[in-house]
């Protein structure tokens, strides 16, 4: 925490640069100073808020003066989404991976081929955690990140700069410390990218309360996130790197740990956790005392990573055709467990599906106390052949829930009765009905009180209106105490009633109603995500919102009409449909008018039917649009974008350096229009010919 002395000093010398390019500039050194204290050094300086006061600063100062915006400006982490998916990028060199180990016999083996290689003499050994995330590659030329890439086959990988981009604790342009020397002109930094066990369980928790599948590990989540089109979703996840990797043409290093100092004077994260071993017995105890101290991490590890620190060593060792002869990956094993499964209770979602948990008698694995473990659904139960009293085994590998893996049939007692599926909804008793095509049953009551409040959950989620101050016990007593009997019941919440709700006071209650008041001027594409239709994300909801503008306009929809957005198929569509046909919306839609919500327009385009109908395809770098904007008008004006030229393609808009599609609109005779021919069409000045 920054002293409150420090703080209005930097404020006021700041204020004292009366040219805002000054200011701005020191601004921006200042918050990137910050993401550094923070995510590099785990050493922060100020509050969260002073922080946002900083960045709320420099982002007023650029909308007054928008000539000053550069691209390694912290404010503009986030770019536009990426509608042609990710370019594939040649690494600059093979991205290798390790050869594993798991045991003494693995490591002293290795340790030998390390002595021979080097003609008798005994190296030091770099020792490090084994971070298990998602490996990349990150480029910086000149000190600016222009690449991020992922390992892909390890010659090719994906181009994820747009997202990296979003990651404060990547630093957008290298800052040497004072006594260092500056970047060199290029640099290339593996590292890992990943997430903190309790940032997973939240995102998870979040991610339940929207009724998606929980995730089992945080390196799932991250590569999930990774593979986002859509940076600014991106930039909502709790992602984090390590940099494990320095390589650098123009300024080479004598050993693996000196590039990994230089690069923390760069700014970058490193772990501080890697030691210097001298001996292999070192190295083995390095192993041993990270596989049982593995759980007081806030991370999850798989194992340590030990590499020959010498460089002039490494590559006198050099490399077999998969693996670095001078590297080993040390696995820890996984844990596990038995216990005694004491019966199965039920989850039920936000659209009602049943979710089976094994009720377990509690034990101790890999640092947490195990209770409850999710079984999925009645196949896995069948497939695991559970009965109830049975002795289950439970395995924590890199996940941080534990899974049962299967039943001690030879502890069963006789007469054991296999767990089968519930007749009636355990919660409300209504009837259950398998979903078309899926294993899960669900719960047909619209009002069964669980699913009541998952939806509550995702009403009021960060993604969706973003109530602060509305936690699952809140609202466990909200639906319990009879005050809220659907989502949208929050904004009819009154102070006297908050009062009779457990754990709320005058202040406590008065605050969440000023939440909640705040969320009627969401947008909309936000309250539609909220509304909790099945299959509709976040980016679906935009873009319904985009097209429609209008939350009456959607209901009406034609299914036709909705199968034709992008990222909308007939089975979303479908969805869409059967929502706004329910006796619920009605009364929703009543209710939403009376509490006058005030949404924002997400998207202040016109409307119109200029392109109705049509297929386009944007390509090139244009001038005068992002591609979010002109995707945006064309969808507003009836077409549709479209990725790849095709016979079904009405015209190319193309900018600069267009490629490849191109040359196909020209052999298929697709017209190509330049951004001001779009322009001029839809104003109506110039036609297609047909
Ligand atoms: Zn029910």
């Amino acid at each position: 925490m920054l002293t409150a002395a420090l703080r209005p000093a930097f404020a006021q010398k700041i204020r004292k640069m009366a040219v805002p390019k000054q200011e701005i500039e020191a601004l921006r050194r200042e918050i990137a100073r910050h993401d550094r204290l923070y995510y590099a050094d785990g050493t922060p300086e100020i509050s969260d808020f002073d922080y946002d006061q900083l960045f709320k600063r420099l982002r007023d100062l650029e909308s007054a003066h928008p000539e000053l915006i550069t691209p390694d400006s912290v404010t503009q982490r986030i770019g536009d989404v990426l509608t042609e998916g990710f370019a594939s990028v040649k690494h600059p060199f093979p991205m290798l991976s390790l050869q594993n180990s798991y045991d003494l016999d693995d490591i002293s083996e290795f340790h030998h081929r390390v002595v021979n290689g080097l003609e008798g003499d005994s190296p030091e050994y770099s020792c490090e955690l084994k971070f298990d995330g998602v490996s990349l590659l990150l480029t910086y030329e000149a000190g600016f990140l222009i690449r991020a890439a992922t390992r892909g086959d390890g010659e090719k990988g994906d181009n994820i700069t747009a997202n990296i981009r979003t990651l404060k604790g990547i630093p957008l342009r290298l800052s040497a410390d004072q006594d260092e020397a500056s970047p060199p002109k290029t640099l290339f930094v593996r590292g890992e990218v990943y997430m903190r066990t309790d940032d997973f369980l939240a995102f998870n928790d979040e991610q339940v309360a929207e009724g998606k599948k929980p995730l089992a590990n945080p390196r799932n989540s991250v590569a999930g996130s990774l593979k986002l089109l859509d940076p600014s979703l991106v930039s909502r996840r709790p992602l984090r790197v390590v940099c494990y990797g320095y390589d650098s043409p123009d300024k080479p290093m004598p050993s693996h740990v000196d590039g990994l100092a230089f690069l923390k004077s760069l700014g970058l994260p490193v772990s501080s956790e890697t030691r210097v071993a001298k001996t292999i017995e070192e190295v083995i105890d390095f192993w041993q005392k990270w596989e049982a101290q593995r759980d007081t991490l806030p991370f999850e590890i798989d194992g340590v990573v030990v590499k020959v620190n010498s460089l002039a060593q490494q590559r006198k060792l050099g490399i077999t055709s998969r693996a670095p002869r001078w590297a080993i990956a040390c696995k820890f094993s996984a844990r596990q467990a038995t216990t005694l499964l004491n019966g199965v209770s039920f989850q039920v979602g936000r659209t009602g599906v049943l979710t089976p948990v094994a009720e377990l008698e509690p034990v101790f694995l890999g640092g947490i106390t195990v209770k409850r473990a999710t079984l999925h659904n009645f196949d896995e139960i069948r497939r695991l052949d559970l009965h109830y009293g049975d002795i289950v085994t439970l395995e924590r590998g890199g996940d941080v829930i534990p899974k049962v893996t299967g039943a001690v049939v030879e502890k069963r007692k006789r007469n054991a009765k296999a767990i089968t599926e519930p007749n009636s909804c355990p919660v409300c008793g209504s009837a259950l009905e398998r979903v078309h095509g899926e294993v899960a049953l669900r719960c047909t009551n619209p009002q069964d009180p669980e699913a009541v409040k998952r939806q509550i959950e995702h009403f009021a989620s960060r993604g969706a209106l973003d109530i602060a101050g509305l936690g699952s016990e809140t609202i466990d007593s909200l639906v319990d105490l009879g005050l809220v009997k659907e989502p949208i019941d929050l904004f009819f919440l009154t102070p006297k009633q908050l009062l009779s709700v457990p754990g709320f006071a005058q202040k406590s209650a008065e605050k969440l109603i000023v939440a909640v008041e705040e969320a009627k001027s969401a947008s909309l594409d936000r309250l539609i995500f909220g509304l909790g239709i099945r299959f509709v994300g976040e980016s679906t909801a935009r873009t319904l919102a985009t097209q429609f503008g209008d939350l009456e306009l959607l209901a009406k929809a034609q299914i036709e009409s909705l199968e034709n957005l992008p990222d909308v198929g007939p089975r979303v569509a479908q969805a869409i449909t059967e929502y706004f046909s329910t006796k619920q919306w009605r009364s929703l839609l009543a209710k939403l008018q009376r509490a006058d919500f005030q949404l924002k327009d997400t998207n202040a385009v016109e409307r119109g039917t200029k392109l109705e109908g049509m297929a386009v395809v944007v390509t090139g770098s244009l001038e005068m649009y992002s591609r979010e904007e002109i995707e945006r008008t064309i969808l507003s004006q009836g077409g549709k974008p479209s990725g790849s030229v095709s016979k079904k393609t009405s015209f190319v808009v193309a900018g600069e350096k267009a490629g490849s599609k191109l040359e196909k609109a020209a052999s298929l005779g697709v017209p190509v229009l330049t951004e001001e021919q779009f322009n001029q069409l839809l104003r109506g000045e110039i036609k297609l010919d047909s």
